[in-house]
């Protein structure tokens, strides 16, 4: 490859062809630390002096944003940073990256929480999985939702302010489609950089990765030597995210940015959207006292059926 067309002074490593961009080890890696400090100033993530727990499952996207928000917030001694690991028990994926979650935290010297589904709800995943067998329900929809509630009480009882998960520029554009495709368009309101708080009871999450595509996430790990955990989970692997992730990746090697236009795209239209869906009210679920729209919270829902079964 030619010379860096930042620094003129180093060899490009990286062509990024949305921007024409051809960057040395260097350029690039503060391109990537430039671009989450812009997403978190854009749309105001931190105050100063927030209390930030990041969601580190010890996969490549995670473990990198606890990195570099690391080094960003070294600017800011107020704003104490700690890590989360829910250990979803699933065996020989989750045990594996947990060992990655636990290394990096210990190294950069991060105070790191533990949780599982087994010590909040009784089960591990592998064990739900068994226990909904024929049923219409997938492990990741009990995995998706049983998470976020683990979280997000582990965030609030930690006391922490906001939430930081790393969800990708990849991540964000595959979910809003896949709203879509579900036939769930007014959802696309809901997949934003910031959910604010809409309950007391809920921690304002964010999203400082967001704007960055998933190749570049890769590529910083490697650039920086990052440890995770690289195999897929088991359970992953017939869901329609898996064709929606082939094809945005097919349109953005034909047509450089495709990725970027729709999720502007998606950022234009859901003022549009949020003033459209009714405004939901949340109460107290009847059973275990956390907010939700029904009587019944989701996770209740689903632990309910797992008992019949
Ligand atoms: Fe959970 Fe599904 Fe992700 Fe596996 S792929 S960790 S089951 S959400
Ligand atoms: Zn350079
Ligand atoms: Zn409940």
């Amino acid at each position: 490859m030619s010379m860096c067309t930042l620094c003129k002074k180093r060899e490009a490593v990286f062509m990024r062809p949305y921007s024409g961009e051809r960057l040395c080890r260097r350029c690039f890696c503060k391109s990537i630390e430039n671009k989450v400090r812009a997403t978190i100033s854009r749309y105001e993530m931190f105050q100063p002096d927030d209390k930030i727990m990041v969601g580190v499952s010890g996969g490549k996207d995670s473990v990198t944003l606890l990195h570099i928000l690391t080094k960003i917030e070294k600017a800011f001694p107020d704003a104490p940073l700690c890590a989360v690991t829910v250990d979803e028990g699933i065996k020989g994926y989750r045990d594996e990256a947990l060992k990655f979650a636990v290394e990096n935290c210990r190294k950069l010297g991060i105070e790191h929480i533990l949780t599982s589904f087994k010590q909040m709800y009784g089960y591990g995943l592998d064990e739900i999985v068994n226990m909904i067998q024929k049923k219409e329900l997938t492990p990741c929809s009990y995995c998706g939702v049983l998470r976020r509630r683990a979280l997000n009480t582990t965030a609030r009882e930690a006391g922490v302010d906001k939430l930081a998960t790393a969800h990708n520029l990849d991540d964000e554009t595959q979910t809003m489609i896949l709203n879509i495709l579900h036939g769930d368009a007014l959802r696309i309101a809901r997949v934003k950089p910031v959910l604010t708080v809409v309950h007391p009871k809920l921690v304002p999450r964010v999203k400082p990765f967001c704007e960055v595509p998933e190749r570049e996430v890769a590529f910083y790990a490697y650039l920086k030597k990052i440890e995770f955990q690289g195999v897929p989970c088991p359970y992953a692997g017939t869901a329609l995210r898996n064709d929606v992730r082939t094809i945005l990746n097919r349109l953005e090697e034909k047509h450089a940015g495709m990725k970027f236009t729709v999720f502007r795209s998606m950022e234009r239209i859901r003022p549009a959207l949020e003033a459209m869906a009714e405004e939901v009210k949340l109460r107290e679920c009847k059973k275990c006292g956390e907010p939700t729209v029904g009587e019944l919270c989701k996770p209740c829902q689903m632990l309910e059926k797992l008992s019949i079964a």
